[in-house]
Order: structure tokens, then C-alpha cells, then sequence
């Protein structure tokens, strides 16, 4: 590019957007570092993953399914040369309560890089001769659940070939693969296409530019607030118009923000802010937890209500659903000797009768 005298059309917000994009199976594997959604998880550590307990929904207690992993290394720290955020949710509709974030849990793993399971050097952009088994298998023996991909120590009791994460997944698995195959009428190496993980796409990030004439205009404050008059009759305390007002006001800035890039899916931005789609339900300081370390945890990235456009979860009555899902990390980026360390996430929904 070159550097013109012209003034920018466009102001750069320092937030880095997420869209889907399709992508080769391989390109999504651990070795490409590959921020992704859906499918199975590629493991950037390969040892210390997460237990089975520690994947599971705090509400149901059901295995959470993963939902999407974003590569985030920190420029100039060593120890974060690789870096990756897990996000993972539970599948069961009735957990999805309002404002409710116990169906989901978010890790975080890195890795320097000169580690045990990576070249040193960048890794080729080609499709490698051998994928390797890397699905089932680690190379570090950790055995994987053939379902979700979490790790799965539960070996099939008749063939030993096998392995999963929990009971449930097991008794999935045998109804509607793995009994033929332990039978030996099917082989047991044939991937068959797996509607129980989301949809896999990858996922790409772009700098998102505000039109500058989009932020001469919001500063004028000639901002449309979308209700009824039927609303407004129904309000009796002046406390709650004020309040109304104030979510309103929120909501359509968030509408209007998103507006730019509706195709949108991610908004990732370390130690910057979220942005919030109701006045209601946001964490005080208090309530984003402190790390392990003793560090504090800030804003890293939002997930927005468009990704569920794409995970087909949709269900006549009743489907997993969210606002926003905003991810908070240690500020640190601390290392907690190798493991997958936990880290914090906060749901927030639509105000009720607000839709996008
Ligand atoms: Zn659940
Ligand atoms: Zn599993
Ligand atoms: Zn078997
Ligand atoms: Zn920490």
C-alpha cells in the first residue's frame, strides 16, 4: 500500500471482525494453528487438555460439544508464540437460560515456539503428504472421544479400538455407527459425516472500518429508538422509562455497529471493549474473576448472535440460542505449566421482545 497524502475514507476501530469461510479439511488441522467453528477441536497443546469433568455443563452435566477456537499469540511474549481460545457449549436447549453462561466453558493453551509438538519454522501451506491420525490420536497417546473430540479414555469393552469422552456419547455412537463396525461390518476407519459436532467452517478476521460520515452522524445524536406507543402506555414508573430508554439507546447502537459488516460472526479486540446489546445484565468489575495467577481478566472477543445462523441448531419450539457471549482472559496471559488453563465467559441476552 502506499502511503497517501489523501485523507483515510475510512477510521479503523481496532476491533478485528470474524467471518465463516469454507475451508480444506487439512487447513483446519492443529499443524495450520487454524481459528475455526464447529467440527472437532485441533488441540494446540498436545498433553494437558482438559478433562472430561471440566468439559462438561455445569446444568445438565451432559459433555459440552465445541463451538469455535480462535488463534490469538501475543506479539513479544515468548511463552504465547502460539496461543489459542477454546470456547466450548452444551447442546441441550433447556440449559439456555436467560443471561445464563453455565452451559458454556472457554480454556486457553500456548505454547513458545520452540515446544515438543510444532517446527519451529511456519508450517507449509500445502496439503501434507500424511494427515497422520491426528483425529483420534494424539501424538502424545492422549486418546480422543471419536464423537466430539474431547479427550476420551472409555475404550469400546469389545473391540478396544474406540475410544470416548462419556457414556452419552458412547451410546450415540453405537446406535448409529459403531455397532456395525465392532461386527465387523463396516471398518472402523470410515468417517462418516458427523451431524452430532456443528458444522465446520474457518474462521478469517478483517480490521472493521467505520465509514467516517457513519461517526460524524452518531456524534450529532439524531439516534432512532424503535418502540411502540403501547410500550410506552404500559410503563408506570419513571424510573423504568428511564431505564427503557437507556437499553434502547444500547440496542441500537449495537444494531447500528453491526450494521457495517452484518455478515459478522466475531469481534475480537484484547483489553479493548465489547459491545454490549442491552444496558441490562453487564458484568461490574467485580464480577469478571480474577485468573488463577492473581492477574486480573479483560475483554478479549465477543461472539455474535449471527454465528447461530450457521451452526443449524434451529428447532421449531425451542434451540440454543445467545445474545452475546463475551470472553474475558488473565491479562497476563499467564502459563500455568503447560495446562489449558480456564478462563471466563459471560452471556448476554436480547431484552425481552428486542430481536436483530
Ligand atoms: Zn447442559
Ligand atoms: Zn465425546
Ligand atoms: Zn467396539
Ligand atoms: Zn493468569
Amino acid at each position: 500500500m502506499m502511503a497517501g497524502n489523501t485523507p483515510k475514507p475510512d477510521r479503523e476501530t481496532g476491533v478485528n471482525l470474524g467471518f465463516l469461510e469454507e475451508a480444506e479439511p487439512w487447513q483446519l488441522l492443529s499443524a495450520q494453528f487454524p481459528s475455526k467453528v464447529g467440527g472437532k477441536p485441533a488441540w494446540l497443546s498436545q498433553e494437558k487438555l482438559p478433562t472430561s469433568s471440566e468439559l462438561e455443563c455445569e446444568k445438565c452435566q451432559l459433555p459440552l460439544v465445541f463451538l469455535l477456537q480462535v488463534y490469538a499469540p501475543i506479539v513479544g511474549y515468548e511463552r504465547s508464540f502460539h496461543r489459542t481460545l477454546y470456547v466450548f457449549c452444551c447442546k441441550t436447549p433447556a440449559c439456555y437460560t436467560r443471561n445464563d453462561s453455565r452451559c458454556f466453558k472457554v480454556y486457553r493453551s500456548q505454547l513458545p515456539r520452540k515446544n515438543d509438538f510444532y517446527s519451529f519454522n511456519p508450517p507449509p501451506d500445502e496439503k501434507p503428504a500424511d494427515l497422520g491420525d491426528g483425529r483420534h490420536l494424539l501424538s502424545t497417546g492422549v486418546k480422543l472421544c471419536r464423537r466430539c473430540g474431547c479427550p476420551g479414555q472409555k475404550a469400546c469393552s469389545r473391540c478396544h479400538v474406540v475410544t470416548y469422552c462419556s457414556k452419552e456419547h458412547q451410546v450415540i455412537d453405537w446406535k448409529q455407527r459403531h455397532k456395525k463396525e465392532c461386527c465387523n461390518e463396516a471398518s472402523a476407519s470410515s468417517e462418516v459425516l458427523d451431524s452430532f459436532v456443528f458444522p465446520e467452517w474457518e474462521l478469517v478476521t478483517e480490521p472493521e472500518d467505520l465509514p467516517v460520515k457513519d461517526e460524524e452522524s452518531r456524534s450529532s445524536g439524531s439516534q432512532q429508538v424503535n418502540y411502540t406507543s403501547s410500550d410506552l402506555e404500559e410503563r408506570e414508573l419513571d424510573s423504568m422509562a428511564l431505564h427503557e430508554s437507556e437499553d434502547s439507546k444500547v440496542f441500537s447502537k449495537f444494531k447500528k455497529r453491526v450494521a457495517t459488516e452484518p455478515h459478522q460472526v466475531l469481534r475480537y479486540c484484547r483489553k479493548g471493549s465489547p459491545l454490549w446489546l442491552s444496558s441490562e445484565h453487564v458484568p461490574s468489575k467485580g464480577e469478571v474473576p480474577k485468573c488463577q495467577c492473581g492477574a486480573n481478566r479483560s475483554f478479549e472477543f465477543q461472539i455474535m448472535p449471527q454465528l447461530l445462523n450457521h451452526l443449524k441448531v434451529d428447532q421449531p419450539d425451542e434451540s440454543i440460542d445467545w445474545g452475546t457471549l463475551v470472553i474475558y482472559t488473565c491479562t497476563d496471559s499467564c502459563d500455568q505449566g503447560n495446562k489449558y488453563s480456564s478462563e471466563f465467559i459471560w452471556k448476554q441476552d436480547f431484552s425481552e421482545d428486542r430481536v436483530l
